[in-house]
């Protein structure tokens, strides 16, 4: 059986964290090259060194599109805190001070993000 890698994570963080959100969707998954980061700190930065993901062949679709849906979701965390939302009126970023758009006045949407 063959393995696709399907993710050169950052990390062994992040590295670790796609290893669970595969796992969860009942896939066989494969971190290669852990160690390698751990003893080589002078190619800690090249690409060689990063700790990568694997899954066998047949499951590597799957597994790219939980991936590209975990990272989108990583990067929505990161990129914004929690508190900030979008105008629904003319899609003006505002903070969470604001309680209606600073542009058009617009009010915040209510709902707020499942914890
Ligand atoms: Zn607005």
């Amino acid at each position: 059986m063959g393995w696709s890698k399907v993710l050169v994570a950052e990390n062994p963080l992040h590295a670790g964290l796609a290893k669970i959100a595969l796992e969860a969707a009942d896939l066989s998954v494969q971190l290669r090259q852990m160690d390698l980061w751990a003893v080589a700190v002078e190619v800690l930065y090249s690409e060689g060194a990063a700790p990568s993901v694997w899954v066998p062949d047949e499951q590597a679709e799957q597994a790219r599109l939980i991936l590209k849906q975990h990272q989108e979701k990583l990067q929505s965390d990161s990129t914004e805190t929690e508190f900030d939302w979008h105008c629904s009126n003319c899609n003006e970023h505002n903070g969470s001070s604001f309680k209606s758009c600073w542009q058009c006045g617009e009010s915040a949407p209510a709902e707020q993000p499942d914890c």
